[in-house]
């Protein structure tokens, strides 16, 4: 008996195979196609989520597309000849069918199969509904339900404790911009909708409860892109009495746990290079390990050049197209390199020198006459460069010198999401502030306030602060973040020392955030968390590029949702309940 038995159906479509030939069987499902056989006869693809099944039914039964129909019969082999490899029921049929029609359907807005795919996307989510009937959306949909599964099991299975934390709380300072509740009981009050449970998974630990998890529905304000949503969900953890390998194992469990169950391959342990490394060798913080062309050092090389524009450069360094790999490179003509070196600029950089490497191991470039003949043999002995070779090379500030070249070498060299293996890194040592707010003359925060400064450099805090690494580390998996995590402050101290730091004084502090300062003066335990993207995660595992095809209902890119044209207006007495006026939209 199938476990998917009802009072309906004895199998699920899919399910029915050679050893069901004899048995009597009900399937219920939409009529995917019909196709009229001879005078008496119709096959009827019957689709559940399962698969498609052929039943031979009297061809005068009034079922069209869509319709929803319960088919009671008996399982044949399909006669000789007519078998269908393709599909997982192809040996079989279901004969002597009792057609009956649960409910009828308008013709469906587009074809429920692959050819969907092509469908304009507003289309699509204006009728998730159908768009979710097909295979690859089932499949997806149900990717997920088994990798949250997974990730349960394997939270469990190292004593996590599953607790739910509110949605409605406070404004919080994690960096992004929130969602607000207007109160009704204290109108002009507002609540936030959960960036994260961060706050929250911290008190947790103050409580004792050791180790906990939760697969936390999170919502940031922030402009939508492929791998971002307002809404998303994180496997979010957090764990007491621990160091930084404590975490980076325990998720490592979880991570690797569910694209075991996604892929049925085991992950080999997952790497660990520290973000300076990451930021001097793939020029990103979120590296892809899939490909080489990584980022080679040349300050040194021309240390003495007589170049102007890399005399006086803090950085220089560049990425080797090589012609092997990149054989279309070969093909790459002034127009190619003008829109290399454009999309440079665009990215910050002032220029971007190109060599092209010949035959007789010198340099074919508009620059190649400032370039000596002892730099020449050091440039290609460094790369390793052979013939034919593209060398493209950057010199500016640090910064500007690896974030430049690392977007070209995503750029140039990234392949498909789905292509290749699964390339997961640890990226470690994160810095505690990435640079100084303009406005404010304040460090900003690299990631939320409340990481803990290494260690190491706690000598930095007040002297040179952007200096200061941070015990936070992030996961990558084939150039996309998957997640963020840190050991965290648990010194209040210590806490209000980098409060201050970022411009926020003790009085500010406690008013904000007294609720959870004041918590870690009762015993707080060291701690530390993480939390990673599941819409993410399914979507690398799912070979999609984007991260709405593994979410049942996502907003557009817009942030709108074309099925319930979210977000809507409401009634003037339900503002006027919450003491909310709508102003005009500021005029420029
Ligand atoms: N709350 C953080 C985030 O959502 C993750 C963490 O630090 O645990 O990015």
């Amino acid at each position: 008996m199938s476990p998917s038995a009802t009072s309906l159906r004895t199998h699920l479509c899919g399910e029915l195979r050679a050893e069901h030939v004899g048995t009597s069987v009900s399937v219920c499902g939409w009529l995917a196609r019909r196709r009229e056989h001879g005078e008496h006869l119709a096959f009827f693809d019957v689709r559940d989520h399962s698969g498609v099944v052929q039943c031979v039914v009297d061809r005068t039964v009034d079922v069209r597309s869509e319709y929803v129909v319960r088919i009671t019969g008996e399982v044949r082999r399909r006669p000789e000849g007519t078998t269908n490899e393709g599909l997982s029921t192809g040996e079989i049929e279901i004969g002597e069918c009792v057609v009956e029609v649960l409910n009828v359907a308008d013709p469906p807005p587009f074809p429920v199969d692959s050819r969907a795919d092509d469908v304009d996307e507003n289309v699509r989510l204006r009728h998730r509904y159908i768009d979710i009937r097909r295979e690859r959306m089932q499949r997806n949909v149900r990717l997920r339900a088994r990798i949250n599964s997974a990730i349960r099991r394997a939270m469990e299975a190292q004593n996590f404790v599953e607790v739910e934390t509110p949605f409605l709380m406070p404004s919080t300072p994690e960096g992004a911009r929130e969602f607000l509740v207007p109160s009704r009981k204290e109108p002009g009050s507002f609540y936030a909708l959960p960036q994260s449970p961060q706050l929250w998974k911290q008190l947790l630990m103050v409580a004792g409860v050791d180790r906990y998890y939760q697969i936390a529905r999170c919502l940031r304000d922030e402009d939508l892109r492929a791998d971002r949503q307002y809404e998303f969900m994180q496997l979010d953890a957090e764990m007491s009495f621990v160091t930084q390998p404590d975490v980076l194992a325990a998720i490592g469990r979880a991570v690797t746990a569910a694209a075991k169950e996604a892929t049925g391959q085991d992950v080999p342990p997952i790497q660990q290079i520290t973000w300076r490394e990451a930021m001097e060798r793939f020029g990103v913080d979120k590296p892809d390990l899939r490909f080489g062309m990584e980022l080679v050092e040349l300050t040194d090389v021309f240390a003495k050049t007589e170049f102007k524009a890399f005399a006086s450069a803090a950085a220089i360094k560049g990425i080797r197209v090589d012609a092997a790999t990149y054989p279309e490179q070969a093909a790459w003509g002034r127009g190619r390199l003008d829109a290399i070196t454009d999309r440079a600029k665009q990215l910050g950089a002032k220029g971007l020198v190109w060599l092209k490497v010949t035959a007789e191991s010198t340099l074919d470039s508009p620059v190649a006459k400032f370039i000596s003949a002892d730099e020449t043999a050091q440039i290609i002995a460094r790369f390793g460069a052979l013939a034919g070779d593209m060398i493209l090379i950057v010199a500016d500030d640090w910064t500007t010198t690896c974030e430049v070249l690392g977007q070209l070498r995503n750029d140039i060299g990234r392949p498909p999401v789905h292509e290749g293996p699964y390339r997961y890194v640890w990226v470690v040592e994160f810095p505690l502030f990435v640079g100084i707010d303009a406005a404010t003359g304040r460090p900003r925060p690299g990631h939320h306030p409340f990481c803990h400064p290494h260690p190491d450099d706690l000598e930095y805090l007040d002297t040179d602060p952007l200096r200061v690494r941070a015990l936070a580390y992030d996961l990558v998996l084939n150039g996309w973040e998957l997640g963020s995590g840190s050991i965290r402050i648990h010194d209040p101290a210590m806490q209000r020392t980098v409060f201050n730091k970022l411009g926020i004084s003790d009085d500010e502090a406690d008013r904000r955030f007294g609720f959870f300062l004041q918590p870690f003066r009762y015993g707080a335990p060291p701690h530390g968390g993480f939390a990673f993207g599941i819409d993410r995660l399914t979507a690398i595992l799912a070979g999609e590029e984007n991260i709405r095809e593994v979410i049942a209902f996502p907003k557009t890119q817009s942030g709108l949702d074309p099925m319930t044209n979210a977000p809507t207006k409401v009634d003037e007495a339900q503002l006027a309940e919450l003491g909310i006026r709508v102003l005009p939209p500021a005029t420029k």
